[in-house]
């Protein structure tokens, strides 16, 4: 190959991302390596799928495909190399945080998004581990990355295609129902409680419990910590966790949403230092946590409801 792997960038459910020099032009990029050993063919079709996606998708705003190999041992996929980390850990290290910074991260995800679901392309595992930064000074540049579960198209709801994060999967994949791209919207309304609050809209103390919410889809604004945050804010928020997802707001009416179009400087008046606060607690505890799953989780979830 003519990549030099090096040090380890992270880990995935199904994968070690790891450095790499180009040994000709010594580009940096990142690896993410596949082991092929006990792969089952269901995986390898899915990273193909993969990697089909990818190539297809050209935006600032998404991770650049590389390259694929094939070798005996392992499959590699070489991506553009994103130095500067998960957004989230750069948010929980700003020492002042306000409405304005959370709304932008907010735009730049629903550009990304905006041009996949464009080409019929949903993402189906939008969270904060997914979202990555360019570069290591500027935090402008906020790329979606992880495409392990996007598809093209609708995609009937059987159980064997579920997917997703527990804390951010749509109502509708839980209940095996059909879906399609506005799984993502769901995601983001999820992320963008988050980014605002600090902590996640549904939170129980084990994976059932949680899916009982998800599937009620009933969510507070604890005025502790959205008293500072705009009314605007929080019909954004309310207009993607619907339920329904047919009434779900698309990316495009999301963009075209009027938190989106506010004025940057009165939005940089509402102070969210202490909603930071309980975000470093929530990134801290999501890095403590064992590797969770997403698949695991969620069968586990029907095997209870096949035995009621
Ligand atoms: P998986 O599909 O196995 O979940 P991901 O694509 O999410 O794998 O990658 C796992 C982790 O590796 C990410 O959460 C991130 O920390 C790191 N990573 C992935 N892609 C890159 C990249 N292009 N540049 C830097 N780090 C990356
Ligand atoms: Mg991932």
């Amino acid at each position: 190959m003519v990549y030099k792997l090096g040090d380890v960038l992270g880990e995935g459910a199904f994968s070690v991302v790891k450095l790499a020099v180009n040994r000709k032009t010594g580009q940096k990029v990142a690896v993410k390596c596949i082991d092929r050993q006990g792969l089952p063919d269901e995986d390898e079709n899915s990273l193909r799928q993969e990697v089909a996606i990818m190539k297809s998708l050209k935006h600032t705003n998404i991770v650049e495909f590389i390259d694929f190999f094939e070798e005996e041992k392992f499959f590699y996929v070489v991506l553009e190399f994103l130095e500067g980390g998960e957004l989230f850990d750069r948010i929980v290290k700003k020492n002042f945080y306000n409405e304005k910074e959370a709304r932008d991260v907010v735009k730049v995800i629903l550009d990304g998004m905006k041009y996949c679901h464009d080409k019929g392309i949903a993402h189906r595992d939008m969270k904060p581990e997914n979202l990555l930064l360019t570069s290591k000074e500027d935090d402008s540049f906020v790329k979606i990355a992880d495409f392990g579960f996007a598809i093209h198209g609708v995609q009937q709801g059987d159980r064997d295609t579920q997917c997703g994060t527990p804390g951010f999967v749509a109502p509708e994949v839980l209940q095996n129902k059909s879906y399609d791209k506005s799984v993502d919207m769901w995601s983001i309304g999820v992320i963008t409680f988050i980014v605002l609050g600090g902590y996640p809209p549904f939170e129980a103390d084990n994976d059932y419990k949680l899916f009982r919410k998800i599937i009620k889809g009933k969510f507070e604004f604890h005025n502790n910590y959205w008293c500072e945050v705009s009314a605007e804010a929080k019909d954004f928020i309310s207009k993607l966790l619907v339920v329904d997802s047919q009434s779900r707001m698309c990316c495009d009416e999301a963009h075209r949403h009027p938190w989106l179009q506010r004025d940057a400087k009165e939005l940089a008046g509402h102070d969210l230092n202490n909603n930071l606060a309980a975000l470093k607690k929530y990134q801290n505890n999501r890095k403590f946590r064992a590797a969770a799953n997403a698949i695991i989780a969620v069968n586990r979830m029907n095997k209870k409801h096949d035995g009621n």
